[in-house]
Order: structure tokens, then C-alpha cells, then sequence
């Protein structure tokens, strides 16, 4: 006898049956409908979304253990969902239908056992083994509302999450959109609420991503011409949240994908949380109809926390560490990192760790060492257009001047100078910083790079120019 999806699923719900109650097994695994086996994958058919999260919270080992007596080790278990056909005829997601069955996608006859009108669900975040359509929230339990601590800098924004959290897509708050500088709580907020709705609301799909990561998966898709299969994914989330989306500036496919999704999402009255390092008005190469989007909810600030708020910051942090620390130290450290928590935090975190290797006692003395190391170290962040800017003002020369093509040796040596610069003081890889140094490519920037380091020990004339500019560009 061969072996068919049904005979191997005939045989799992045996071994299932045997080992469930009885009306565990009619209710969830006598509507499942084996469809497909390709190697080592049995594809299953499930009426709903919510269907599968309950086999894989539920049942997944004994699926598990099921499917691997049939298929060995590697078996896989590929889940096709039912959707509701939001679609009418439209079939935006027909990748996947073999050419035999495309005749049937416009029936509207649901009944058909094999009805591939309805789309296998291919999830960009790979899990790998049994769990492969199970929508993990990537969201980090330890950012809670608990440990975001409250204060005037932060009332807005953590009160309308906390409205949001209570009711997902059910607020006004729709997108809720929170901005502010970096290291102020902007990833901590957005996972909170995350973690919140998940706690208060477990069915539904809530999914956090960084606009980094969700453009890469995006090209990826595209790549793989998956687009369909790439924007279905995003469709059924019913809590969206993408921290960062400046990154998508300037990406405009991306962005367009994402108007997509988001209009979906809007329209079906799911929730959508963003995050950005600016204020709408203040993001650059945003296509206007996504801006103004942006603005149909909430934009809540994080701004600076006041004093009183880093002190409490530091002591909830400690207190969750188990260190205990005196209330100077706390407070000086509180009085002199003003404008970014994750600085705060490091600076109390490097205050313990130096502590207790070197075995010495938390003093005030430490403590300033430690901070002046740290308001010093974080001064260091220069642009490259700075650069190129105290470069071209210490040669007397405009930044047109030093970006020119020109081969007069002055000019060349202003230009390998800012490029040497500027692979030193930013994190910009060699190709950025030749594209912003006059277009060049990046054998051009490491040439400049070696030819300065070069320089610097033979010629003395040449290591001053060196010295100067770094001292003025770490003033
Ligand atoms: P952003 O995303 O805005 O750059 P993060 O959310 O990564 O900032 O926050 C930086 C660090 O500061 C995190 O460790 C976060 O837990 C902490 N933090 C920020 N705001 C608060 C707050 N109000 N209470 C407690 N911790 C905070
Ligand atoms: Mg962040």
C-alpha cells in the first residue's frame, strides 16, 4: 500500500485517539483534513487561525510524537488555514495552487475538502521543526508596564498604551505612534503593550518587529517573489507593532508595502503601534499618504525623565538586580547622565560590575570615574558631514572643495583625511562613508585609510594635521 497525507494522518489520529479524551479528539482533531505529502511535510488543513494556535499550544507533542512514527525524525507538520474569504473574487494569494486545481479557485464552494483557494500560510520568521506556522510575538516579557517606570516625561505615552493594551483597535489611539530620542523608552513601551494585550487578551496574534527587520524580510520576499505571501502574513496580525520606522525613510518599496498592510489592519479595526526616533512632521523621506496615516491616532512623546523619575529608574533597576547601593551614589549618578535611561543603566551596571572584580567598595569616587568615562565616551558619536566639516574649515577649503574630483594633492590629502576620520570615529562601513565623501567607492576610502596611517609615521607635518583635527573633533 502507498503512503498518502490521508493514510499517514489516519494513522496519527489513531495513536491521537487513543491518547486524548474523547471530546478533545472530536472537537479538534475530527475537523482536520490531511491534504498534502510532500518528503518529510504532512500538510493539514484547520478551520482557523485560532484553531491552529490551540493545536500548538495544546497538542503540539503529541503531534509531534504522532507525525515522527510516521515520517521519522524530520517529519513536519505544515498547517493551511481556512480563511474567511475576505477577498471576494480577487485571489491575491494564489502562488501555491498546483495548475490542476486553478479552475476551481473562483468557486465559491467552501465545502471542498481540497479548497486550495485558501492559501498555505508561510511565515517569514523561520521556526524551525514542528512549529511552522505558529506566530511567535518576539515580544521580551521583561519589558512590562511594571518596570516602565511612570513620570512627567512619560505620562502621555504610557497612560494612552495602557488604554491601548485594555482595548486593542478599540481606542481612538489607532495607530499609536511613540517618539522620542534615543534610549528614552520608545522599544520598552511598545513591548510593554505587547506584553500587556497578550496577558489581558490571549487570543489574540500580537506580533512585535523592527522596521529594520521587517524591510529585510520584505526584500527577502521579494526576492523569493513570496510578496503575496509576505503581505498575507502581515494581514492576519490583529497587534502590530514596529519599532523604529524612521528606517523605512528613503525605502519606498517598503513603505508601500507597509501603507498596505496598514490600511488592511486600520480597516479590520486591529491595532497598530509604532515607534520613531522623530515626530511625523520630522521624518524624512516618508511618502506624505504614510505620514498622514501616522497622524490619524495618537503621537505620544517620550521626553528627558526628570530627575526624580531617573532616581526611581536606578532604584527599581537595582532593587530587581538584588544590589543595594547608597542613596549619594544613586543620586549622583541620577544628577549627571540626564538625557538617555540606557546610559543610566550602563553607568549603574558598570558601577557593580567594576565593584565586584576589582573588589572595591561602591564609593562616590568610583562612581564619578565611572560616569566621566561614560558622558565622555558617548560625546564621541560625529557625523560624517561634520567631519567632512572641520576637515575642509582646518584646510581653509569648502566641503564642495574637498568632495571635488580634483587630483591636487592638498585636496586629495583633506579628503583621504576625512575619510580616515570618519572610518574612525563613526561605525559607518567603508562603502557609506564613500558615498558620502564625494562618491567614491569603498577600495577608494581603504586606500585613503592605509595611505593616512602610512603618512602619520613618516611624514611629521602630516602628523599634526592628524593631531589637530582630532583634538578638534573631540572637543
Ligand atoms: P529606545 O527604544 O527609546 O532607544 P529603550 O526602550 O531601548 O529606548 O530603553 C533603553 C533602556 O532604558 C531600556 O533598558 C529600558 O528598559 C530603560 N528604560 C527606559 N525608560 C524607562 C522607564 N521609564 N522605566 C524603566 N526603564 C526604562
Ligand atoms: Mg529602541
Amino acid at each position: 500500500m502507498s503512503i498518502t497525507a490521508q493514510s499517514v494522518w489516519d494513522n496519527c489520529l489513531e495513536f491521537i485517539k487513543d491518547n486524548i479524551q474523547p471530546q478533545a479528539y472530536k472537537t479538534w482533531f475530527e475537523p482536520i483534513i490531511a491534504v498534502k505529502l510532500t518528503d518529510n511535510a504532512l500538510s493539514v488543513q484547520v478551520p482557523s487561525k485560532f484553531f491552529y494556535e490551540w493545536l500548538e499550544e495544546h497538542y503540539v507533542k503529541i503531534l509531534k510524537v504522532s507525525l515522527t512514527k510516521e515520517l521519522g525524525e524530520k517529519a513536519k507538520l505544515v498547517y493551511i488555514i481556512k480563511m474567511e474569504n475576505t477577498y471576494g473574487n480577487k485571489q491575491p494569494f494564489t502562488e501555491k495552487i498546483p495548475s490542476s486545481n486553478r479552475s476551481s479557485v473562483k468557486s465559491q464552494d467552501v465545502d471542498i475538502p481540497l479548497n486550495n483557494k485558501n492559501p498555505e500560510l508561510r511565515n517569514p520568521f523561520v521556526i524551525p521543526g514542528i512549529r511552522n506556522v505558529k506566530i511567535e510575538s518576539q515580544l521580551n516579557p521583561n519589558y512590562s508596564f511594571e518596570n516602565f517606570l511612570e513620570g512627567d516625561s512619560n505620562r502621555l505615552a504610557r497612560s494612552a498604551g495602557l488604554a491601548v493594551s485594555a482595548k486593542p483597535g478599540g481606542t481612538s489611539f489607532n495607530p499609536l505612534l511613540i517618539f522620542g530620542g534615543v534610549g528614552l523608552g520608545k522599544t520598552h513601551l511598545a513591548h510593554a503593550i505587547g506584553v500587556d494585550i497578550k496577558d489581558k487578551h490571549p487570543e489574540k496574534t500580537v506580533l512585535y518587529i523592527s522596521a529594520e527587520k521587517f524591510t529585510q524580510q520584505y526584500i527577502d520576499a521579494v526576492k523569493k517573489n513570496n510578496r503575496n505571501d509576505f503581505i498575507h502574513f502581515y494581514q492576519i496580525i490583529d497587534v502590530l507593532i514596529i519599532d523604529d520606522v524612521q528606517f523605512l525613510s528613503g525605502k519606498t518599496g517598503t513603505q508601500d508595502v507597509f501603507f498596505h498592510i496598514f490600511n488592511h489592519l486600520h480597516q479590520n479595526g486591529k491595532q497598530v503601534i509604532l515607534t520613531s526616533d522623530k515626530a511625523p512632521v520630522d521624518m524624512q523621506d516618508i511618502e506624505q499618504r504614510l505620514l498622514s496615516r501616522f497622524k490619524w491616532g495618537l503621537s505620544a512623546e517620550l521626553q528627558t525623565p526628570d530627575f526624580e523619575t531617573r532616581v526611581s529608574i536606578l532604584k527599581n533597576k537595582l532593587y530587581r538586580d538584588g544590589v543595594e547601593m547608597p542613596e549619594d551614589i544613586i543620586e549622583y549618578v541620577a544628577k549627571n547622565i540626564k538625557t538617555n535611561v540606557r546610559e543610566l543603566e550602563g553607568a549603574i551596571i558598570s558601577l557593580i560590575a567594576q565593584s565586584s572584580f576589582n573588589k572595591k567598595e561602591i564609593t562616590i569616587d568610583l562612581a564619578r570615574v565611572i560616569v566621566e568615562k561614560f558622558v565622555k565616551n558617548t560625546k564621541r558619536e560625529v557625523s560624517i558631514d561634520y567631519i567632512q566639516k572641520v576637515v575642509s574649515d582646518y584646510f581653509q577649503m569648502d566641503v564642495d572643495t574637498l568632495q571635488s574630483k580634483t587630483r591636487k594633492r592638498h585636496i586629495v590629502q583633506a579628503r583621504q583625511l576625512a575619510m580616515f576620520f570618519a572610518k574612525k570615529f563613526t561605525k559607518a562601513s567603508l562603502a557609506s562613508i564613500g558615498s558620502q565623501i564625494g562618491k567614491r567607492d569603498h577600495a577608494t576610502v581603504l586606500h585613503a585609510c592605509k595611505t593616512v596611517d602610512n603618512l602619520s609615521s613618516t611624514d611629521k607635518q602630516f602628523r599634526k594635521y592628524v593631531e589637530d583635527i582630532t583634538k578638534k573633533l573631540s572637543v
